[in-house]
């Protein structure tokens, strides 16, 4: 089966917005904090939320004085708002702000003696929130032919629910224009309904069904399901992967996916993955590969053959005889670092990547076995080299193994927040470039037995750093959900996703200068400048991740990690040639 997956799915940025707000008066907001249904329709966020202390309440009587709401993106009607405030509850208010634009179009057009009709569903609280603006004078349709049940109306103006169906919506307006003499239409439907919607109908188009992931309570994801129906097509409505029909699904030949705008990108992740594995014919050839790229990856085997191939290249570039010994360390190291730290991350794996949480508690026992024997390794063969070179890659063991110990110990209190390596803000991000950095470079330059310029050791250094520091913000990009969620502050949490972004390119453009500068006056040799082309393939990774040309996550990962097994690869060849 072929699964085509919509570049629009996922969280709109209205829903981001309300997130990070939510997030925010989790982390900050004292006393209770409350949202009046749930932010987004998925029970391990419900749940998760919960743990912070943040609760949905169904009816806003259950709201105490001091107590803090989040206002969902829906918005609520102005006199509720009113209410809230007189009874001492605090708002955040997560308005989306194209639905505050809304509001505003109503009351405009009501101080100017207009009607409002309102296309869209009216249980839906978007709706009773932009009823609530229109007093007595808005009344909810939610199809064409309703407009012949209307009463005469002088002015009418009509608006929508700003995830509304486009088509129904010039529909409606054709026949307010034709039925009312003063009648203004608002086109209040938001750009990224718009999008989602114009792309799901040309998906559509070029699968045998389409399976559309969101609450079945959520608005816009059923008219992703509509929109999907009236191109001839099956489509399925799905909360979770789950709830896949897997033998149903396995008799089409294409399947296209979409998700509605509250819709966490791990769930889709699953879905998609889900459905790729669920394969009727004999797998060909090129999934074959990807199976065992996906296992290689999922297993770390994958990110430890990149650190030993940036060895490679780190030795070539210092100019050190090749010595396999070192490489040996840095993969053992790296291999048992990233797979203790997959075993101890269990809230961020559950949301960011679930299906490898899953495998990592299927073979749990197996997995740390392997990952302290690999540990032991590297001090074992560390050993060899000296005390020094013991003493150094046990500290970074150490210093791995602990990076979400609780070093504290005892009850948790809000006074002290950093209890662990990683509750460091941006530790995520920084951390990982600099292991890496000290155990594919610093260790071999160390142990050398020829005496390598400092300024060498260090211009090196800090390239190695800004190499492993792109691939690890890249992949932060990819996890922010699920990171913000679990109140983890990497890069692009702090920074954002766009400053994050342009700090990538400013990365690449530093090391692109670095290879282009450094064979030029001397301090590396005319062909060392061909890593150039390492440094263009991870270009060329960074965008394909960030313009989400690369969607699934172990392809992503193998693509950026990819770049070290690039620079191992021209190591090798310049070595072989003797150049
Ligand atoms: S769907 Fe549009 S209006 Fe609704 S929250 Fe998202 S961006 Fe805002």
């Amino acid at each position: 089966m072929k699964v085509k997956l919509a570049k629009s799915a996922g969280f709109c940025w209205g829903v981001r917005r309300t997130m990070n707000i939510a997030m925010d008066a989790a982390d900050n907001a004292d006393g209770a904090v409350h949202t009046f249904g749930p932010l987004i329709h998925n029970p391990q966020v419900v749940d998760l939320l919960a743990s912070k202390g943040m609760t949905v309440v169904k009816e806003f009587d259950e709201l105490q004085a001091g107590s803090t709401l989040i206002i969902r993106a829906h918005g609520i009607p102005p006199e509720t708002r009113q209410e809230l405030k007189s009874r001492g509850v605090k708002l955040r208010d997560g308005t989306c702000p194209l639905v505050a634009k809304v509001h505003a179009h109503i009351k405009k057009y009501l101080g100017l003696g207009y009607s409002l009709v309102i296309l869209g569903h009216r249980d839906h609280p978007e709706v009773i929130g932009h009823l609530g603006y229109a007093r007595d004078r808005g009344v909810v349709i939610s199809s064409a032919e309703e407009v012949d049940t209307l009463p005469p109306m002088a002015k009418v103006c009509l608006v929508s629910q700003t995830t509304a169906n486009e088509i129904k919506f010039h529909e409606v307006a054709e026949r307010l224009k034709a039925k009312y003499d003063d009648c203004v239409v608002v086109n209040t439907i938001c750009d990224d309904t718009h999008t989602r919607q114009e792309e799901v109908l040309q998906v559509a188009e070029t699968v045998d069904a389409m399976v559309v992931v969101g609450g079945k309570g959520s608005s816009n994801t059923q008219r992703l399901v509509e929109l999907s129906k009236s191109k001839g097509i099956p489509a399925f409505h799905v909360e979770t992967a789950d709830e896949l029909d897997l033998g149903q699904l396995t008799e089409y030949e294409t399947v296209g996916v979409t998700a509605g705008a509250s819709t966490p990108n791990w769930i889709i992740q699953q879905v998609v993955e889900r459905l790729e594995q669920a394969q009727t014919r004999r797998p060909t050839g090129w999934k074959l590969a990807q199976r065992l790229l996906g296992f290689l990856t999922q297993t770390n085997i994958y990110v430890a053959l990149g650190a030993m191939a940036l060895t490679v290249a780190n030795m070539q570039l210092l100019d050190m005889p090749f010595t396999p010994l070192y490489l040996v360390i840095a993969g053992l190291y790296v291999y048992a670092v990233h797979t203790l730290n997959r075993l101890a991350e269990s809230k961020a794996g559950k949301l960011n990547d679930p299906m490898r949480t899953e495998f990592y508690q299927r073979h749990r026992g197996v997995l740390r076995g392997s990952a302290l024997a690999c540990a032991l390794g590297t001090m074992a063969l560390s050993y060899h080299l000296g005390w020094g070179p013991l003493a150094l890659t046990t500290l970074m063991v150490v210093m791995g193994g602990l990076y979400q110990t609780d070093l504290v110990g005892g009850p948790r209190s809000n006074a002290l927040k950093y209890r662990r390596l990683k509750d460091i803000p941006t530790s995520k991000t920084l951390f990982v470039p600099l292991a890496w950095a000290v155990i594919t470079l610093v260790l071999p330059a160390l142990s050398s037995e020829v005496a390598l310029p400092w300024w060498q050791i260090g211009a090196l250094f800090c390239m190695t750093f800004l190499m492993v520091f792109l691939r690890a913000a890249l992949l932060d990009i990819r996890d922010i959900q699920g990171d913000r969620l679990v109140g983890r502050e990497t890069i692009p949490i702090v920074l954002g996703t766009q400053r994050t972004w342009q700090l990538l390119v400013a990365t690449t453009a530093i090391l692109s200068l670095f290879f282009v500068v450094a064979p030029s006056v001397g301090w590396l040799r005319p062909v060392q400048a061909s890593y150039l082309i390492g440094v263009a393939y991870l270009g060329v990774s960074l965008y394909l991740i960030t313009r989400q040309r690369i969607v699934r996550r172990f392809l992503s990962e193998s693509l950026v990690d990819g770049a070290f097994l690039v620079f191992g690869a021209i190591a090798l060849v310049t070595m072989l040639v003797g150049a």
